[in-house]
């Protein structure tokens, strides 16, 4: 569109999952009579024990004092001060740490973060030279691919694969023999666990990222929209990581808050200042009721016990499933991958060889009445060809049971045919 500017242009295109998101919808309008087994959502289950946290919280937030204090009036753009005071005292207790008010930062979203941060520290500096914001392991989340303004800022590393072939199963690994952060690098970005893969970096991979950074004075964000102590979607022992340079990224998405934005920063207190000075002028501050409530579950301590009584085990059980289905029916002599599952709401299959895109197996599956995400929209940033780009399919573990058991077994019978027809 000519009459937009750069940013213009780049901010009004749908990047990544959001464009095949429009076909899911076009599919499930078009077919309104069609049974679908939906395996692609993002938006986390609605579980009755979660809605009647917040529930309670909204009934005591209403009834209580503080109300018109709370939501009738502008915060400061850093935060309502009562949710960095609950953030603060849960994470100096639990992690041992010495936060105080200038290491938080509130946002509308942890997707926010991102964007000021690929953009405050990433694109073309004062003297010219480009500034590249780093995703160290690819693949990665695919709203990473619209966060900055400048497109050729954004690089990714293809990883190193960790293959158990004979239990199908494998793991991503940063490959720090191609990595480079160095004084070209504006700022290093990651989700850990992974949105799409459920990986989670181990702590002693996410430590050479750091000090890789550290010389440079390079901001390192890690994205823990999955991470304990909330929502605590990791299967698999993982403990935070924290440094000078370490950026800590919350979000209470996926603890059943996503309409209310909310995402929290921690880190040192020069880089939340900047993260701080472009949320005032882009949007002021977060949403005052989400962060009353937020406040109240995390100050009671009721939205950490939540996390690893309710929301982990309910996914993790999920993800059994979908092992045990593919196990069972997946054909023991192709080669079919699965990414360990140590976290997230997702599983990760990677079909070696596969003689047909990703793109359209996931037509030959809407064809089955099973709708997955194909995988390519997960790396952003990845300038190389690569073939295991389009063998790769992202499976939501939001269904129940039944359904994912009959969408695995269905997809099992599908790859098959597609392998034997070649
Ligand atoms: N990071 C990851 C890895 C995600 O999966 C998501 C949402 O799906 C986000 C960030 C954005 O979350 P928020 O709702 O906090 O902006």
């Amino acid at each position: 569109n000519p009459a937009l500017t750069q940013f213009g242009n780049r901010m009004s295109q749908l990047t990544g999952v959001r464009a095949i998101m429009k076909d899911i919808k076009q599919t499930l309008q078009a077919n309104k009579g069609q049974q679908f087994i939906n395996l692609s959502p993002g938006n986390p289950v609605i579980l009755p024990e979660v809605e009647q946290l917040w529930r309670k919280y909204t009934e005591e937030l209403l009834s209580g004092s503080d109300y018109g204090s709370v939501v009738c009036r502008y915060g400061d753009s850093q935060g309502y001060e009562s949710l960095i005071d609950a953030v603060a005292d849960d994470f100096n207790r639990r992690y041992g740490l010495s936060l105080t008010h200038q290491n938080i930062l509130i946002t509308p979203g942890s997707q926010s973060i991102y964007f000021y941060a690929a953009n405050a520290f990433g694109g073309y500096a004062k003297n010219g030279q480009l500034k590249q914001i780093v995703l160290p392991l690819s693949p990665d989340y695919t709203g990473y691919g619209g966060v900055t303004l400048i497109p050729e800022a954004l690089i990714s590393y293809k990883p190193q694969l960790d293959i158990d072939a004979s239990a199908h199963r494998f793991k991503y690994r940063p490959d720090f023999s191609q990595l480079e952060i160095n004084e070209t690098t504006g700022c290093v970005l990651f989700s850990r666990p992974c949105n799409p893969t459920g990986n989670v970096m181990t702590e002693d991979e996410v430590l050479k990222i750091a000090n890789l950074a550290a010389p440079y004075d390079v901001p390192v964000l890690i994205d823990s929209a999955y991470g304990p102590p909330f929502p605590a979607l990791n299967f698999t022992e993982m403990s935070p990581v924290f440094g000078q340079n370490i950026v800590h990224c919350m979000s209470l998405s996926k603890a059943g808050l996503p309409g209310e934005r909310i995402g929290v920063a921690i880190g040192d207190e020069k880089i939340i200042q900047v993260l701080e000075s472009f949320q005032t002028n882009m949007c002021i501050h977060s949403s005052r009721y989400g962060q009353a409530i937020a406040t109240k579950a995390i100050a009671s301590g009721a939205l950490a016990e939540l996390s690893t009584k309710v929301i982990r085990p309910y996914y993790q059980q999920k993800f059994v499933i979908v092992e045990s289905i593919l196990d069972e029916s997946m054909p023991q002599d192709l080669p079919w991958f699965l990414h360990r599952g140590e976290g997230a709401i997702f599983a990760w299959l990677w079909l070696e060889n596969l003689p047909i895109t990703d793109w359209e197996l996931y037509q030959v599956l809407k064809k089955v009445g099973v709708i997955v995400v194909p995988g390519s929209s997960f790396f952003p940033g990845l300038r190389e060809e690569w073939a295991h780009k389009n063998q790769c399919i992202r499976i939501s573990l939001t269904a129940t049971d039944a359904e994912i058991a009959e969408g695995m077994r269905r997809l099992a019978k599908v790859v098959a045919e597609i392998y034997q027809k070649s």
